[in-house]
């Protein structure tokens, strides 16, 4: 038998049709004692509510036999829902005592033979008495009046129920929406809980309990709890629904937008982009070059490639991967030049002096030229001061091996990452700078300046230093690994030659690995032979004033290097005569006259004022002030020390950012003066009653290290006694506390530094005179060079022989000062 339903085609009733009854049934008005007599319509699986139409199917004789009756007379009909619906022939007790009193609409005769009715339900009644069971069965049955009104506890209910159902219908599309708006207006409780009952798809047994509840707020109640459970079910529902739908949209629009592509591809005659791209791919990594192992590893990922949709966010990365692979020299030598008087004539041709550094280059050619498959590359380490060449000459070999020539810079590399590179699942992650540098060369054997290297960092980001060894050593890096590629990259024939400024400042285990090679700086007459060969020509064509036939005069070169740069290299010269040279292609430009012999004078007035003083040079022999040699990177410095004695109580102050070794370096100087005042007539109480404040110009700048001692000990000594010191020596080297003097590094900076200043004489430790073997002649001969093994040696020469009128006595302290 149909369930009703309000959807149900055939009989499309609309709800305001619904309402109304439908059959007329004039004869079923109660007896006297609100009893009526009817015959029963005996119901299988299927429930009537008040109020409600719904087909039936009528199978059984005896039900038809009471139906036709029933419209002869215009009677209405009983339906009886069965206990068990597999009776066929149901007497008294097989029926449930409530049923529903109905109309019966036309009866239609069905192909089958069956026939079938359209119903309404009128009202609940009790079966009172079974008056017969043949040939059909009629009852006597009790009319259930319900009250029209609700109390106020049932209204509330009402609402509840009704707001639940409307809740329901957003859920559930298959109950009509102007089914809410139907309920709304019904203003009976018991008419109001059955119309929602028959809306919503109830079970049989849940719709036959709330037939059978008489009381309409009971029934509401029970309505509700119903409702809540359908409520939490559907609710679950629309959850999983709106899961699903959301990913099979999803799925749809990339769909959609797919083929929209490929429709659009198709109309440009371009086919499909991405499928000719893979096997694009593939044909390039079958003809380039490449290990096997990298050939296997980059056409899985092709592979992969091919596999995935082409919008695939992957996909630009595992093409940006093999990109890579395809593009570095994975094993294309350049051949080596291995001439080795080629290689002679392009050094010489293109760099001035650097001896000992183009000796070794010509070693190396020769020994390969001898033993061609020698597989070890030297490992070179350039150190100087900047602007000497190293880079220039890094250039110039691979020129004459016929190498390519690349660089990078590792000054400041904190991140292991920044050598290695990032693993491919970060989001643009990239090769490190090796595997990059590589590529720039674009062969297996390039020249590879490692710039910096002694600025290499490290912290908690990982170690460079331990990357660049992996880089370095021969033993591994012909399998270097980058976690980029993931693939071991062949290092090892490549020629490292790595600069820095600093020997003390490269990490040990790297420094072993390496030969290094010293750029001292330049002096004057080496910086003039270099300009006028090298860098007054690369100007003049720079500046395109070839034709113009200007020349530098001597005194003027050696102005700009006077006057205006301050180096030991030759960057700043470059860039003055570069200035110079522009000035003059300004005036040539604009039509004016222009000079074509630079003279000092022509320097002046294109350069503006003189930039560096040569103030020490020019200083007066002083008390207290003593000239120290320093080393910087940039090359050597000299250093003025001062010491002043002011009244206090032995103290010993020092200022001008002094490191810890060069403080210490103060204090044994103190004690090695003291333990010799009486020698050096210096009266012992003094040391009572007075406080030494040593300072060491350009304060801004820290210094550190032991080579000041001989100086600190000069100058306090000089303030002590009153003997000036001369003011053309310069000097280096520690102290001991018996005043012996020990060794320094950084000797040929120094001295090239004092000979820069202009200094006459220069102290030095007697065991430092080793160094001075590859020191220019001119500075040799320009210059005294004293060796001392005593800090006796080093007052005699520093401190004048003049008498001492009028010794020296602690100035008072600023505060107590009346008039001085
Ligand atoms: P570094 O790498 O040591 O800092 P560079 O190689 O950059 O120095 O040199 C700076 C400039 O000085 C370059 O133009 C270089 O050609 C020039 N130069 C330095 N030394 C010489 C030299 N001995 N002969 C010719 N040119 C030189």
């Amino acid at each position: 038998m149909n369930q009703p339903n309000w959807n149900e085609d055939e009989f499309d009733l609309t709800l305001s049709q619904r309402t109304e009854e439908l059959y007329r049934v004039p004869n079923m008005e109660p007896k006297a004692d609100g009893f009526i007599e009817a015959a029963v319509l005996p119901l299988r699986d299927m429930v009537i509510f008040p109020r409600m139409v719904s087909p039936i199917f009528i199978g059984r004789e005896a039900s038809l036999m009471a139906l036709e009756e029933a419209q002869t007379k215009e009677q209405t009909v009983i339906g009886l829902t069965q206990r068990d619906p597999d009776v066929e022939d149901p007497t008294a007790e097989d029926f449930l005592p409530i049923g529903v009193e109905m109309a019966v609409g036309r009866l239609l005769d069905m192909p089958d033979g069956s026939h079938s009715a359209l119903v309404q339900g009128r009202r609940r009644v009790e079966i009172v008495e079974f008056l017969r069971l043949k040939p059909y069965i009629r009852v006597r049955a009790r009319i259930i009046h319900e009250p029209n009104a609700a109390d106020r506890q049932t209204q509330a209910l009402m609402r509840s129920v009704l707001n639940q159902f409307e809740r329901c219908i957003q859920l559930d599309r298959s109950i009509p929406e102007e089914a809410h708006v139907f309920a709304l207006n019904i203003s009976e409780p018991g008419w109001l809980a059955d119309m929602i009952t028959t809306s919503l798809g109830l079970t049989y047994e849940a719709k036959l309990r709330l037939l059978m509840i008489l009381e309409p707020k009971a029934r509401l109640g029970q309505l509700t709890n119903l409702l809540a459970a359908e409520l939490d079910v559907l609710e679950l529902e629309d959850e999983i629904h709106t899961r699903v739908q959301n990913e099979v949209d999803k799925s749809q629009r990339e769909y959609y937008l797919r083929e929209q592509m490929k429709q659009i591809q198709t109309e440009l005659g371009e086919g499909d982009i991405f499928t000719r791209d893979t096997v694009d791919l593939k044909k390039r990594l079958e003809t380039t070059v490449l290990p096997d192992e990298v050939r296997k590893a980059a056409m899985k990922e092709v592979e992969r490639l091919s596999q995935m949709p082409p919008m695939a966010p992957e996909v630009g990365i595992i093409r940006t991967y093999i990109d890579w692979i395809l593009d570095l020299p994975w094993n294309n030598l350049t051949a080596d030049n291995l001439d080795v008087k080629n290689a002679a004539k392009t050094l010489e041709r293109d760099h001035f002096g650097l001896k000992k550094a183009k000796e070794r280059i010509l070693e190396y050619i020769a020994v390969r030229s001898l033993k061609p498959k020698k597989e070890r590359q030297p490992i070179l380490c350039f150190v100087g001061p900047p602007g000497v060449g190293k880079t220039s000459l890094g250039r110039s070999i691979a020129d004459s091996l016929g190498r390519k020539f690349v660089r990078v810079s590792l000054g400041g590399v904190r991140d292991e990452a920044e050598i290695r590179g990032h693993r491919r699942t970060y989001i643009g992650a990239l090769p490190g700078r090796i595997i990059q540098t590589m590529k720039r060369a674009g062969a297996s054997n390039p020249l590879f300046m490692l710039d910096e290297i002694d600025k290499l960092y490290s912290d908690f980001r990982g170690d460079p230093a331990s990357a660049m060894l992996e880089v370095l050593d021969p033993e591994q890096n012909n399998s270097f690994s980058d976690h980029y590629l993931e693939l071991p990259f062949d290092l090892s024939k490549v020629m490292f030659v790595t600069t820095a400024n600093s020997l003390s400042s490269i990490p040990a285990p790297l420094l072993d690995r390496m030969e290094v090679i010293e750029f001292p700086g330049y002096i004057e007459e080496e910086k003039v032979e270099i300009a006028n060969r090298y860098l007054i020509p690369r100007q003049i064509e720079e500046n395109g004033i070839e034709e113009l036939g200007v020349a530098f005069e001597l005194p003027a070169l050696q102005r700009i290097i006077r006057e205006y740069t301050y180096e030991a290299g030759v960057r700043g010269l470059e860039r003055e005569i570069g200035r110079v040279c522009r000035k003059v292609a300004r005036m040539k430009a604009e039509g004016k006259k222009y000079p074509t012999a630079i003279t000092p004078d022509l320097v002046e007035k294109f350069l503006g004022p003189q930039q560096v003083f040569p103030s020490e040079a020019e200083r007066q022999n002083e008390v207290g002030v003593a000239t120290s040699l320093a080393w910087t990177e940039t090359g050597g410095e000299i250093m003025a020390v001062e010491v002043a004695i002011i009244e206090g109580k032995g103290g010993l102050q020092m200022t001008g950012q002094m490191g810890e070794v060069m403080q210490e370096s103060a204090q044994a100087a103190m004690t090695y003066i003291k333990s010799r005042a009486a020698a050096l007539k210096i009266d012992m109480d003094m040391f009572e009653r007075m406080d030494i404040h040593i300072h060491m110009p350009e304060g801004g700048i820290p210094k550190d290290g032991p080579s000041a001692g001989i100086t600190m000990a000069t100058a306090i000594i000089s303030a002590l006694t009153g003997r000036h010191v001369l003011k053309h020596v310069g000097m280096t080297g520690e102290i001991t506390l018996r005043g012996r003097v020990l060794p320094i590094g950084g000797v040929r900076e120094k001295v090239l530094a004092a000979h820069r200043a202009g200094l006459k004489t220069v102290i030095l430790p007697e065991k430092n005179m080793k160094d001075l073997v590859e020191l220019p002649k001119t500075v040799r001969s320009e210059m005294k060079i004293v060796p001392v093994q005593h800090m006796d040696d080093v007052l005699e020469i520093a401190l004048g022989k003049q008498k001492v009128i009028d010794p020296p006595k602690p100035r008072k302290r600023q505060d107590e000062q009346g008039e001085e």
